[in-house]
Protein backbone atom coordinates (compact mmCIF):
# COMPACT_ATOMS: atom_id res chain seq x y z
CA UNK A 1 0.00 0.00 0.00
CA UNK A 2 1.33 3.47 -0.82
CA UNK A 3 0.59 5.85 1.83
CA UNK A 4 2.03 9.25 1.06
CA UNK A 5 0.82 12.85 2.63
CA UNK A 6 -0.15 15.49 0.47
CA UNK A 7 -1.90 19.20 1.04
CA UNK A 8 1.69 19.73 3.36
CA UNK A 9 3.80 23.16 3.37
CA UNK A 10 6.25 22.75 0.90
CA UNK A 11 8.54 24.51 3.44
CA UNK A 12 8.56 22.08 6.56
CA UNK A 13 9.30 19.36 3.48
CA UNK A 14 12.42 20.34 2.23
CA UNK A 15 13.78 20.45 6.18
CA UNK A 16 12.56 17.03 6.28
CA UNK A 17 10.24 18.21 8.85
CA UNK A 18 6.61 17.31 8.73
CA UNK A 19 4.27 18.44 11.08
CA UNK A 20 1.29 16.97 11.56
CA UNK A 21 -0.80 20.27 12.11
CA UNK A 22 0.28 21.21 8.74
CA UNK A 23 -1.29 18.06 6.98
CA UNK A 24 -4.92 17.82 5.74
CA UNK A 25 -4.68 15.09 3.27
CA UNK A 26 -3.31 11.92 2.76
CA UNK A 27 -2.63 9.59 -0.41
CA UNK A 28 -3.81 5.95 0.42
CA UNK A 29 -2.92 4.62 -3.10
CA UNK A 30 -4.92 6.64 -5.58
CA UNK A 31 -7.26 7.62 -2.84
CA UNK A 32 -7.07 11.43 -1.43
CA UNK A 33 -8.33 11.02 2.54
CA UNK A 34 -8.55 14.34 4.70
CA UNK A 35 -6.96 13.82 8.16
CA UNK A 36 -10.20 15.29 9.56
CA UNK A 37 -12.61 12.60 7.83
CA UNK A 38 -9.91 10.00 9.13
CA UNK A 39 -10.57 11.42 12.54
CA UNK A 40 -14.04 11.69 12.51
CA UNK A 41 -14.22 8.13 10.85
CA UNK A 42 -12.59 6.35 13.37
CA UNK A 43 -14.84 8.28 16.28
CA UNK A 44 -17.82 7.09 14.61
CA UNK A 45 -16.85 3.69 14.01
CA UNK A 46 -15.78 3.67 17.67
CA UNK A 47 -19.56 5.48 18.56
CA UNK A 48 -21.65 2.74 16.68
CA UNK A 49 -19.64 0.07 18.15
CA UNK A 50 -19.77 1.54 22.02
CA UNK A 51 -23.23 1.70 21.12
CA UNK A 52 -23.65 -1.87 20.08
CA UNK A 53 -21.75 -2.72 23.24
CA UNK A 54 -23.47 -0.83 25.63
CA UNK A 55 -21.47 -0.13 29.29
CA UNK A 56 -19.14 -3.49 29.89
CA UNK A 57 -16.84 -3.06 31.91
CA UNK A 58 -13.38 -2.29 30.12
CA UNK A 59 -10.70 -4.50 31.99
CA UNK A 60 -13.76 -8.41 32.37
CA UNK A 61 -16.04 -7.20 29.37
CA UNK A 62 -19.42 -7.96 31.68
CA UNK A 63 -21.96 -5.64 31.85
CA UNK A 64 -21.52 -2.48 34.14
CA UNK A 65 -24.23 -1.67 36.86
CA UNK A 66 -25.85 2.08 36.33
CA UNK A 67 -23.78 3.79 38.89
CA UNK A 68 -20.28 2.32 37.03
CA UNK A 69 -18.69 4.03 35.29
CA UNK A 70 -17.14 1.14 32.41
CA UNK A 71 -15.04 -0.12 35.58
CA UNK A 72 -17.04 -3.25 37.05
CA UNK A 73 -16.93 -3.08 41.27
CA UNK A 74 -14.93 -6.42 40.89
CA UNK A 75 -12.53 -4.71 38.62
CA UNK A 76 -12.42 -1.46 40.48
CA UNK A 77 -11.55 -3.52 43.91
CA UNK A 78 -8.80 -5.63 42.01
CA UNK A 79 -7.14 -2.60 39.85
CA UNK A 80 -3.37 -3.22 40.19
CA UNK A 81 -3.03 0.50 41.44
CA UNK A 82 0.43 2.08 41.33
CA UNK A 83 1.23 2.67 44.93
CA UNK A 84 3.57 3.44 46.61
CA UNK A 85 5.25 4.88 43.65
CA UNK A 86 8.12 6.63 43.16
CA UNK A 87 7.02 10.67 42.73
CA UNK A 88 9.96 11.45 40.72
CA UNK A 89 9.54 8.51 37.59
CA UNK A 90 6.11 6.67 38.80
CA UNK A 91 8.13 3.62 39.25
CA UNK A 92 6.05 1.28 41.17
CA UNK A 93 7.70 0.19 44.82
CA UNK A 94 7.31 -2.48 47.20
CA UNK A 95 7.40 0.18 50.17
CA UNK A 96 6.51 3.61 50.71
CA UNK A 97 9.52 6.37 51.12
CA UNK A 98 9.41 8.62 53.31
CA UNK A 99 8.37 12.46 52.16
CA UNK A 100 10.10 13.70 49.27
CA UNK A 101 12.94 11.13 48.41
CA UNK A 102 13.11 9.13 45.16
CA UNK A 103 13.90 5.55 44.09
CA UNK A 104 17.55 4.62 43.50
CA UNK A 105 17.19 5.21 39.85
CA UNK A 106 15.83 8.51 40.34
CA UNK A 107 19.21 9.10 42.56
CA UNK A 108 21.08 7.62 40.28
CA UNK A 109 20.36 9.94 37.42
CA UNK A 110 17.22 12.14 37.93
CA UNK A 111 14.97 12.36 35.49
CA UNK A 112 14.50 15.73 33.76
CA UNK A 113 10.91 16.00 34.88
CA UNK A 114 10.42 17.37 38.51
CA UNK A 115 7.11 14.54 39.13
CA UNK A 116 5.81 11.82 37.75
CA UNK A 117 2.40 9.59 38.34
CA UNK A 118 0.62 6.91 36.97
CA UNK A 119 -2.62 5.38 38.98
CA UNK A 120 -1.61 1.79 37.31
CA UNK A 121 0.68 -0.69 36.93
CA UNK A 122 1.34 -2.05 33.19
CA UNK A 123 0.24 -5.16 34.46
CA UNK A 124 -3.14 -7.47 33.59
CA UNK A 125 -5.77 -6.30 32.82
CA UNK A 126 -4.39 -2.93 32.61
CA UNK A 127 -2.00 -3.78 29.77
CA UNK A 128 -5.03 -5.51 28.19
CA UNK A 129 -6.93 -2.51 28.35
CA UNK A 130 -4.83 -0.27 26.97
CA UNK A 131 -3.54 -2.38 24.22
CA UNK A 132 -7.63 -2.99 22.87
CA UNK A 133 -8.08 0.98 23.38
CA UNK A 134 -5.25 1.38 21.21
CA UNK A 135 -4.72 -0.94 18.65
CA UNK A 136 -8.71 -1.83 18.73
CA UNK A 137 -9.83 2.36 18.65
CA UNK A 138 -11.97 1.56 22.18
CA UNK A 139 -12.12 5.08 22.48
CA UNK A 140 -14.88 4.86 25.15
CA UNK A 141 -12.14 3.92 27.96
CA UNK A 142 -11.20 7.00 27.90
CA UNK A 143 -14.21 7.41 29.66
CA UNK A 144 -13.59 5.04 31.96
CA UNK A 145 -10.07 5.87 32.77
CA UNK A 146 -10.73 9.44 33.20
CA UNK A 147 -11.29 9.19 36.97
CA UNK A 148 -8.12 7.52 37.45
CA UNK A 149 -5.88 10.16 35.34
CA UNK A 150 -7.82 12.75 37.94
CA UNK A 151 -6.83 10.89 41.23
CA UNK A 152 -2.94 10.67 39.74
CA UNK A 153 -3.09 14.04 38.56
CA UNK A 154 -4.28 15.91 41.87
CA UNK A 155 -1.51 13.47 43.37
CA UNK A 156 1.01 14.78 41.94
CA UNK A 157 3.52 17.04 43.00
CA UNK A 158 4.19 19.53 40.78
CA UNK A 159 2.07 22.78 39.70
CA UNK A 160 0.83 22.66 35.77
CA UNK A 161 -0.03 25.60 33.11
CA UNK A 162 -0.30 23.04 30.39
CA UNK A 163 -1.39 19.79 29.00
CA UNK A 164 1.32 18.33 26.20
CA UNK A 165 0.19 14.86 25.08
CA UNK A 166 2.88 12.69 23.53
CA UNK A 167 2.93 13.40 19.98
CA UNK A 168 2.69 10.49 17.35
CA UNK A 169 4.25 10.32 14.07
CA UNK A 170 1.81 11.76 11.52
CA UNK A 171 1.67 8.42 9.60
CA UNK A 172 0.83 6.12 13.11
CA UNK A 173 -1.75 8.85 13.55
CA UNK A 174 -3.41 8.98 10.54
CA UNK A 175 -3.06 4.85 10.09
CA UNK A 176 -4.38 4.78 14.01
CA UNK A 177 -6.81 7.91 13.61
CA UNK A 178 -6.35 8.90 16.85
CA UNK A 179 -3.54 9.84 19.45
CA UNK A 180 -4.12 7.66 22.26
CA UNK A 181 -2.36 10.36 24.89
CA UNK A 182 -4.39 13.18 23.36
CA UNK A 183 -7.61 10.94 24.37
CA UNK A 184 -6.81 10.68 27.67
CA UNK A 185 -5.55 14.42 27.72
CA UNK A 186 -8.82 15.98 26.28
CA UNK A 187 -10.89 15.23 29.59
CA UNK A 188 -8.56 16.28 32.26
CA UNK A 189 -8.06 19.44 30.49
CA UNK A 190 -11.70 20.30 30.24
CA UNK A 191 -12.19 19.01 34.53
CA UNK A 192 -9.11 21.11 35.62
CA UNK A 193 -9.47 24.15 32.64
CA UNK A 194 -5.84 23.82 31.76
CA UNK A 195 -5.24 24.09 27.98
CA UNK A 196 -3.95 21.68 25.52
CA UNK A 197 -0.64 22.44 23.91
CA UNK A 198 0.20 21.97 20.11
CA UNK A 199 3.86 22.67 18.77
CA UNK A 200 5.57 19.74 19.23
CA UNK A 201 6.01 17.23 16.18
CA UNK A 202 7.31 13.98 16.16
CA UNK A 203 9.92 14.02 13.41
CA UNK A 204 11.08 10.58 13.38
CA UNK A 205 8.64 7.73 13.14
CA UNK A 206 10.35 5.80 15.70
CA UNK A 207 9.51 2.18 15.59
CA UNK A 208 7.83 0.84 18.61
CA UNK A 209 9.39 1.03 22.14
CA UNK A 210 8.14 -2.35 23.25
CA UNK A 211 10.71 -5.19 23.23
CA UNK A 212 13.64 -3.05 23.31
CA UNK A 213 16.10 -2.82 26.66
CA UNK A 214 16.88 1.12 28.00
CA UNK A 215 20.06 1.62 25.53
CA UNK A 216 18.25 0.90 22.86
CA UNK A 217 15.57 2.87 23.63
CA UNK A 218 17.76 5.76 23.42
CA UNK A 219 18.73 5.48 20.86
CA UNK A 220 15.56 5.02 18.97
CA UNK A 221 13.73 7.86 20.35
CA UNK A 222 17.36 10.17 19.53
CA UNK A 223 16.00 13.25 17.66
CA UNK A 224 12.19 11.95 17.84
CA UNK A 225 10.85 15.63 18.85
CA UNK A 226 10.91 19.05 17.67
CA UNK A 227 9.09 22.12 19.57
CA UNK A 228 7.74 24.28 16.52
CA UNK A 229 7.81 27.81 18.97
CA UNK A 230 8.57 28.66 21.62
CA UNK A 231 5.64 28.22 24.56
CA UNK A 232 3.96 30.44 26.77
CA UNK A 233 3.42 27.72 29.13
CA UNK A 234 6.10 27.96 31.85
CA UNK A 235 4.99 24.43 33.78
CA UNK A 236 4.21 21.84 31.18
CA UNK A 237 2.51 18.23 32.00
CA UNK A 238 3.51 15.43 29.50
CA UNK A 239 0.81 12.87 29.07
CA UNK A 240 0.75 9.26 28.18
CA UNK A 241 -0.59 6.39 28.03
CA UNK A 242 2.25 4.31 29.15
CA UNK A 243 5.48 5.34 31.22
CA UNK A 244 7.71 1.92 30.50
CA UNK A 245 11.31 3.10 30.96
CA UNK A 246 10.11 6.84 30.92
CA UNK A 247 12.89 7.32 27.82
CA UNK A 248 10.07 8.90 25.55
CA UNK A 249 8.87 11.52 28.69
CA UNK A 250 12.47 11.82 29.20
CA UNK A 251 13.06 12.90 25.86
CA UNK A 252 10.35 15.26 25.00
CA UNK A 253 10.74 16.96 28.83
CA UNK A 254 14.56 17.76 27.07
CA UNK A 255 13.23 19.05 24.45
CA UNK A 256 11.13 21.60 26.05
CA UNK A 257 13.26 22.48 28.33
CA UNK A 258 15.85 23.13 25.74
CA UNK A 259 13.19 25.42 24.27
CA UNK A 260 12.41 27.41 27.06
CA UNK A 261 9.67 25.30 29.68
CA UNK A 262 10.52 26.26 33.01
CA UNK A 263 10.09 22.54 34.52
CA UNK A 264 8.31 19.54 33.06
CA UNK A 265 6.15 16.74 34.81
CA UNK A 266 4.91 13.11 33.62
CA UNK A 267 1.16 12.11 33.66
CA UNK A 268 0.33 8.59 32.40
CA UNK A 269 -2.56 5.99 32.93
CA UNK A 270 -0.10 3.03 33.30
CA UNK A 271 3.63 2.43 34.54
CA UNK A 272 5.57 -0.36 34.14
ZN1 LIG B 1 -14.79 -5.76 35.37
ZN1 LIG C 1 12.11 7.22 40.56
Amino acid sequence: MRFNQVGVNRARINTGRIDMACIDRVRIGKFRISMAHIRKSARLLAAVRDGLTGRDCVFCGSRCMDDEDFICAGCDAELPRNRPSCPGCAAPLALSLAQGVRCGSCQRKPMPFIAAAAPLRYEYPVDAAIRRMKFNARLHYVGAFRGLMREAFDRLDADVDAVLPVPLHWRRHALRGFNQAEELARPLCRETGLPLLPGVRRVRATPYQSGLDSAARHRNLSRAFAVRKRFAARRVLIVDDVITTGSTAARLAACLLESGVESVSVLALARA
